[in-house]
């Protein structure tokens, strides 16, 4: 079986998402692959030597050891796991005793798992930084921004020989504008508050935007907005009536569908819900559900 990939923007992305069931999203860039949370160490993310988790429900965590068993088995070296600092111990602990079970997995008993507090920089290979933000969930969680750092040759330089620019650097001078461009987020499991209170006005201008739509249903008597909000989630009908705050993002993955719904459902419903102005650059995460049936 092969896994299909949904090409979004510049990225390729392989959404392994059902509410409560398993996430796992995995992101090619154009340097390397980046994986948010681990509810299933899906095929495509074991190949994934950069790990975030957004939170600590067991859809979003289970896969860890998996993740790091499956790499062993193929060879691979160990990967970076990051984790709101709150898990670091438990995760550990939990690959420890993984690790015990199996009795011949040794990296399970020293995993790399790195606190990643809300607001720091991570810095990856080819440019890219990642930030963790908060969000609001039914436990502690946090999101990720990421970055790609663009060093331009400042307008003073340009046309001047190699030469002279060699020889201007080496005597300390700073020849590049350098700027952070916000590429995209995770969201990770929140309710609509990351948005209407947002940490960062970046996540608005992000080119790809990857959030949650557990509830998209309408039960006529209820209110699905808020039962979605007591949750910990978001409703498409929150996304619908503020599709203006999303004019300058260039695409939205929306994912963690609940689990009640077909394909089918989510994508007339999706369809017939959103304005015209979003409908078009919203994308879908069904994958798990078409897969398991
Ligand atoms: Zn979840
Ligand atoms: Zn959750």
């Amino acid at each position: 079986m092969t896994d299909e990939w949904l090409q979004i923007g510049n990225y390729s992305v392989f959404p392994w998402s059902i509410s409560g069931v398993e996430t796992c999203v995995v992101i090619k860039t154009n340097g390397p692959t980046l994986t948010f949370d681990l509810g299933y160490s899906c095929r495509s993310s074991v190949s994934s030597n950069l790990v975030f988790f957004s939170h600590g429900h067991m859809d979003h965590i289970s896969g860890i050891a998996q993740h790091a068993a499956k790499r062993s088995l193929y060879g691979m070296k160990p990967a970076k796991y990051y984790s709101p600092v709150h898990l670091v111990e438990p995760l550990t602990s939990l690959c420890k005793m993984y690790g015990s079970i199996a009795g011949n997995i040794p990296e399970l008993e020293k995993m790399n798992i790195i606190p990643a507090p809300v607001g720091e920089v991570i810095n990856l290979p080819s440019g890219l930084k990642i930030k963790p933000f908060p969000t609001t969930h039914r436990c502690p969680s946090q999101g990720y921004m990421m970055y790609h750092n663009v060093k331009n040759l400042k307008e003073e330089f340009v046309g001047k020989p190699s030469q002279e620019i060699a020889q201007l650097v080496k005597s300390g001078v700073q020849i590049h504008d350098e700027y952070d461009v916000p590429e995209l987020a995770y969201t990770g499991d929140t309710t609509f508050d990351v948005f209407t209170n947002p940490p960062t006005e970046d996540l608005f201008r992000v080119k790809l935007l990857i959030t949650e739509a557990t509830y998209i249903d309408q039960e006529p008597g209820k209110d699905q907005i808020q039962k979605a909000r007591d949750r910990g989630h978001m409703h498409l009908q929150e996304i619908a009536d503020n599709a203006d705050m999303f004019k300058n993002v260039e695409n939205i993955l929306l994912i963690h569908f609940s689990d009640k719904y077909s394909t089918k459902y989510i994508q007339e419903t999706v369809k017939k819900t959103l304005p015209d102005s979003i409908v078009n650059k919203v994308h879908i995460a069904t994958i798990a559900k078409e897969i398991y049936g």
